[in-house]
Order: structure tokens, then sequence, then C-alpha cells
């Protein structure tokens, strides 16, 4: 359930998140409660902080909604959840379906993420080329998983991130 309103430091809508989202980037100091829920606490160890309809942002960011979001290796392997294109087994780093020494791009499309071996297997030649079969096609990040990038969230935290991207093909 994504529930609670997530407003720019500018107080303009963002986003919703769940509310366990919202507790984390409040207790991060990242986010503060402009209104709460009249009852009710969320408890954790040593903790309770108020249910959070309402949360804004401490720092602006800056959300790139109508632009495609920039390209990057890490996000790259956050769009991917660091899961190998080939092998589905943790990826560490990122493999361009026409590699570079023959031109291909550093683009969301021509990217994915792979586990160190793969990469290496594949080297200079296409999956086609390679004989390596793609368990997903590369897409380019939504708005919203573009605004969890620029809020800096990483690891376990990213898990969060898979019900907003787009079904994978
Ligand atoms: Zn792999």
């Amino acid at each position: 359930m994504r529930n609670t309103l997530v407003l720019n430091a500018s107080y303009e809508p963002l986003t919703t998140v769940s509310l366990k989202r919202a507790v984390v980037l409040v207790l991060q100091d990242k986010a503060v409660v402009e209104h709460a829920h009249p009852l009710g606490m969320v408890r954790g160890t040593g903790i309770a902080v108020p249910v959070p309809r309402v949360i804004r942002l401490q720092r602006y960011v800056r959300v790139p909604f109508r632009q495609r979001a920039p390209w990057s290796r890490r996000g790259v392997l956050v769009r991917d959840q660091h899961l190998c294109a080939y092998c589905g087994r943790r990826a560490t780093t990122v493999d361009h379906l026409q590699p570079r020494s023959r031109g291909g791009a550093d683009s969301w499309l021509n990217t994915v993420a792979a586990c160190a071996e793969d990469n290496q297997r594949k080297a200079d030649r296409t999956p086609e080329q390679a004989g390596m079969k793609l368990l997903r096609r590369p897409f380019e990040p939504t708005p919203e998983a573009t605004l969890m990038l620029a809020l800096g969230l990483r690891g376990s935290e990213m898990r969060e991130l898979a019900p907003w991207l787009p079904a994978v093909a």
C-alpha cells in the first residue's frame, strides 16, 4: 500500500510511498512529517513515530518527470535489482549489449546488470554472437524509480522499488 504522500521541499507533491518507506525517510532525516494520522503511532525498537500521511523532503529533489532519466552504471544495477540479466544471480557489473568497442552506447536500452562471470564470458560480442539469452529486456526507468534514485536509496531499500518498475517482458 502506498498511502503516504511525499512532497518536495518546495511543497510540490511528488509521489506516494508505503507507510514503512515514509517512516524510514523520516528516521533518516530525509523527510519531516507534515500531517500525521490523529490516532496511532508506528513503533519500532525504542522509537515511536506518528503515522505519517504527508511527509516533506528536507532537501529539494530535482525530478526529471518529463525527461529521460540520465543513464548511470549504478542506475542500471538498481533498475535490474542487482540481478544478472543472463543467469539471475547477483550482478556487480554492467554489460553493454552492443559492446562499446563496437559503438554501443551508454544507454538504458543497451545496458543490463550482469555478474562478472557472464560479463567476461560475453566479452566483445553481442548476446546473439555469444549465444547468451537475456532473461529480460532492458527498459527506461519510470519517473518514480528515478525519484528513488535521486533520494539516494540503496541496498535492501531497493527491493521496495521492484513493484514500481514496469513488468518484466
Ligand atoms: Zn550471470
